[in-house]
């Protein structure tokens, strides 16, 4: 038999301590991954222009940039896929794209822009619109926040309920787990939600600034780089001569080189 002295006597404080190894843990884990983030934007932190922004359509790598040709008279500077610079042809095929080339389709981006800069406005516009209509489901928060409730009261009773009786402890580490691994990931998806509308709520002051600087912007003869870095978020290399060129808020303008 089990002495049962615990019964009725204090069951919240072992609670409490799990509790908060629970919350030091998932604070572990978000720390984590916020020091990803970061690591990964000092990586492709802006040396030139296109560093970080050219996306190969064909294996989704970065593109890096690269020397070619044997003397200074003949150099240019070519943007070459990763994947296949590090892995080789048979990894992928894309073709290495001359960044002069590039930097004259972003010209004609750049006037098609301009010139029609009231109807991308209108598009950006739209699709900040069209993800927040998307996101915004009080419906499925609810449904988290309940499922977030109820998990809440499950966890406090296994532990209550470990106090009282001990359970075996493969079964009540196996139960434990589940449980703050289903809640944690509610918590993730609920933080996504919020995430979203802050970022469309952040984009809709971007495509602001953005309509400032075309009203009124003279349509450019050279690569501008203020207007490539405030107008681009990416660059994705269809084929050799086929680029899409991935506006802020996601308009995209197809180009061939
Ligand atoms: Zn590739």
């Amino acid at each position: 038999m089990k002495p049962n002295y615990v019964e009725n006597s204090h069951p919240a404080i072992i609670s409490k301590e799990m509790f908060e190894s629970v919350q030091k843990e998932m604070k572990r884990r978000s720390e984590l991954r916020d020091f990803s983030d970061k690591e990964r934007r000092t990586k492709y932190s802006s040396k030139y222009p296109f560093s970080g922004k050219i996306i190969c359509g064909n294996c989704s790598a970065v593109y890096r940039r690269k020397r070619w040709g044997p003397t200074n008279k003949y150099k240019k500077y070519v943007w070459n896929c990763r994947t296949r610079e590090e892995q080789g042809v048979d990894a992928c095929d894309m073709k290495a794209v001359d960044e002069e080339k590039l930097k004259a389709a972003f010209v004609r981006v750049a006037n098609r822009v301009i010139k029609d800069s009231d109807g991308f406005i209108k598009k950006m516009m739209g699709n900040i619109e069209k993800v927040l209509n998307e996101n915004k489901d009080e419906a499925k928060l609810k449904i988290i926040d309940s499922r977030l409730a109820e998990l809440r009261e499950q966890i406090t009773n296994l532990i209550r309920l470990n106090s009282r009786s001990s359970i075996d402890s493969d079964i009540y580490d196996e139960e434990y787990n589940r449980l703050v691994l289903e809640m944690e990931n509610l918590r993730s998806k609920r933080l996504a939600y919020t995430k979203t509308e802050m970022e469309c709520k952040n984009n809709y002051s971007r495509v602001r600034e953005i309509e400032k600087i075309l009203n009124g912007h003279e349509m450019i003869k050279r690569f501008d780089e203020e207007l490539f870095e405030v107008l681009v978020e990416k660059i994705r290399v269809i084929s050799l001569v086929e680029m899409e060129f991935v506006l802020k808020t996601g308009v995209v303008v197809r180009e061939i080189l």
